[in-house]
């Protein structure tokens, strides 16, 4: 069986010339996958009965499951999604205040091989790669569950996106192309993998790059993650500064905030020296809490102190929502599997 989702208007032609379909039901089909994202072939009313019945002796929308379905009581919904090997992810959808904001939290991988010391996800290990259809079908089954047109997509659920870019760079071409979301909606978010930042300025993309830093020096980084050891932050900011350069625009530094390890003065001090001549808004994560490990939240005041110091040097500091987190759906709490 042919699957539709994840097919470009080239592909569904090739279909349409096979059942001797004029081209303009092809764009039929395209507008009920992308834009009005419906379950079955027999929702496409504009195509005769006839034509749908054959359409269906050879295809199906999707092949991806939704296994498990729940819902924040600050509205997050997170699905965990079965592929057809058996291999699940996660794929959260965030809804904001404001309503015409709908942002999809996609998974690139299952597992990671990056394995950092506060996140659930590492703690799986490398599974595989997920293609850029099994990407684009996160979007998909969001719009088909909630009937909502998913804005903005962020690439921060599991696994990390710049040790499988082709199929990432292919399904932001989709997500652009096909489901008319704009690049600037779209943030790539990374370890610090810097060939993948290499790769990125150079491709002529629009979107935004999120560099997990975490730590504002090589000691505390590498306690954080193993990623240090290969790609150290000093080497990490000349990839940084390169890709700024050419591709003009401003990055984001995350910084997860855990007590007494990343929050203190002296870290402020350093992460400001490291920034300083980065053009970079900084997102501030306090830490979220995952099975084992010890690390801890900050207080709300310790948050806010570490906040206003970090203004003091003229960089734009946001502290992100926790979202979901009553449904383990917040950043590092996605683990891809069910419990039993
Ligand atoms: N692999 C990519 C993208 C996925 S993680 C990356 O690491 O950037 C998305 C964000 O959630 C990253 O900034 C990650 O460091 C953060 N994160 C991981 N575990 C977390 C936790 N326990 N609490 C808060 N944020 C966490
Ligand atoms: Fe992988 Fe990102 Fe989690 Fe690190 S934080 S283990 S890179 S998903």
């Amino acid at each position: 069986m042919i699957v539709l989702s994840g097919l470009n208007l080239n592909g569904i032609e090739k279909i349409t010339d096979v059942l001797k379909a004029s081209k303009f039901r092809a764009r039929q089909i395209h507008n009920w996958i992308y834009l009005k994202s419906v379950k079955t072939i027999d929702e496409m009313t504009d195509l005769s009965v006839k034509f749908r019945e054959e359409l269906k002796k050879i295809a199906v929308v999707t092949d991806t499951k939704i296994k498990v379905k729940q819902e924040s009581s600050d509205g997050t919904l997170k699905y965990l999604l079965e592929y057809p090997d058996g291999e699940c992810v996660e794929t959260v959808l965030m809804r904001f205040d404001n309503r015409a904001n709908l942002t999809a939290c996609v998974s690139s991988q299952v597992g990671c091989a990056v394995n950092c010391s506060f996140c659930a996800t590492g703690k799986r290990g490398f599974i595989r790669n997920l293609t850029y259809k099994e990407i684009i079908e996160q979007v998909l089954t969001i719009q088909r569950d909630t009937g909502l047109k998913v804005t903005n997509v962020v690439f921060m659920g599991q696994g990390e996106p710049l040790l499988n870019l082709d199929n990432v760079l292919m399904a932001m071409k989709i997500f652009n192309e096909n489901f008319q979301i704009g690049a600037r909606r779209i943030t790539i978010s990374t370890s610090g993998i810097i060939p993948g930042i290499e790769k990125l300025a150079s491709v002529d993309m629009q979107s935004t790059l999120a560099l997990s830093l975490h730590a504002p020096n090589h000691e505390i980084r590498k306690k954080l993650m193993q990623i240090e050891n290969k790609y150290p932050m000093s080497e990490l900011k000349k990839a940084l500064k390169d890709y700024i350069a050419k591709t003009g625009r401003r990055i984001t530094i995350e910084y997860l905030l855990i007590k007494d390890l990343n929050d203190t003065l002296e870290s402020v001090k350093e992460l400001v020296a490291y920034l300083h001549d980065l053009k970079c808004n900084i997102n501030l994560i306090p830490y979220n809490s995952t099975e084992k490990n010890d690390y801890q939240k900050p207080s709300g005041n310790s948050i806010m102190r570490f906040k206003s110091l970090l203004e003091q040097s003229g960089k734009k500091v946001t502290v992100r929502l926790e979202r979901g987190s009553d449904i383990d759906a917040a950043c590092g709490q996605l683990r891809g599997k069910v419990d039993v």
